[in-house]
């Protein structure tokens, strides 16, 4: 029998829209390998910000990224590939508000994008790939055969994004999380490099009003129509 042929799928789209939850969820069905683009923004910031990095100058940018080593490993224990910073595994704390209030000035530098482009490129080489993030079907993989873009109501995704902090942090406040998640979208659609945009040839994925169960169906079918035209 023949091997279906694998495919690149992107997923791109406004911060807390769930992107990581499905991109996760078909990486399982499709036995595909999972990559989490803004987790290699957030171990960058997490680094600039642990070592007083001033982004602002660009000498500054490049000495540091030339010490920054990215690596997903996989936990077996949390059956998922976790982001290392060096050696550590930073999966957890890159998660935290404090990188979250930066990571959007982080990443609209150009040469951190360079950074962590040429890395995702990589990753891609062999397909079989599903990647969230801002402008991974505009830029790293403009010729992926799936791509998708998603959205949802903003109340909604402030809404998701609180709980999920709380669940971490009580002190946390709704209008906190909320102001993070308009600084960073609009940051990240407003950049001069690579900013956050629907790709021509993207699909869009609206899931307000869509639960869990349909929304995973719905691009399962989408991955297995494009998977068995190749
Ligand atoms: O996806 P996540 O919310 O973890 O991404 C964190 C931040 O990383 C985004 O707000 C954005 O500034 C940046 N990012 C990016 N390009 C990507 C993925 C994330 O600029 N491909």
């Amino acid at each position: 029998m023949q091997q279906d042929k694998k495919i690149i799928i992107t997923i791109d789209g406004w911060s807390s829209c769930g992107k990581s939850t499905l991109a996760k969820e078909l990486a399982a069905a499709l036995d595909y390998v999972y990559v989490d683009s803004g987790a290699m923004y957030r171990a960058i910031t997490l680094y600039f910000l642990r070592n007083h990095v001033d982004w602002s100058h660009d000498d500054a940018v490049h000495e540091a990224l030339e010490n920054i080593s990215l690596e997903f490993v996989y936990s077996p224990a949390h059956k998922q590939s976790e982001m290392h910073l060096n050696g550590e595994n930073v999966e957890y704390v890159i998660r935290d508000l404090v990188v979250a209030e930066k990571v959007s000035e982080v990443a609209a530098i150009a040469e951190v994008r360079k950074f962590a482009v040429a890395q995702q490129q990589r990753m891609g080489k062999l397909k079989g790939i599903i990647m969230d993030g801002r402008d991974i079907g505009t830029v790293v993989f403009p010729e992926a055969e799936l791509k998708i873009f998603m959205t949802a109501d903003n109340a909604v995704r402030v809404e998701r994004r609180f709980q999920e902090l709380y669940a971490k942090n009580p002190n946390v406040t709704l209008e906190e999380v909320k102001n993070n998640l308009e600084l960073r979208d609009y940051i990240d659609s407003h950049r001069e490099v690579s900013p956050l945009r629907k790709a021509d040839d993207a699909i869009v994925l609206d899931n307000t009003r869509l639960t869990h169960r349909e929304q995973f169906q719905k691009a399962l079918k989408l991955a297995q129509q494009k998977i068995g035209e190749q």
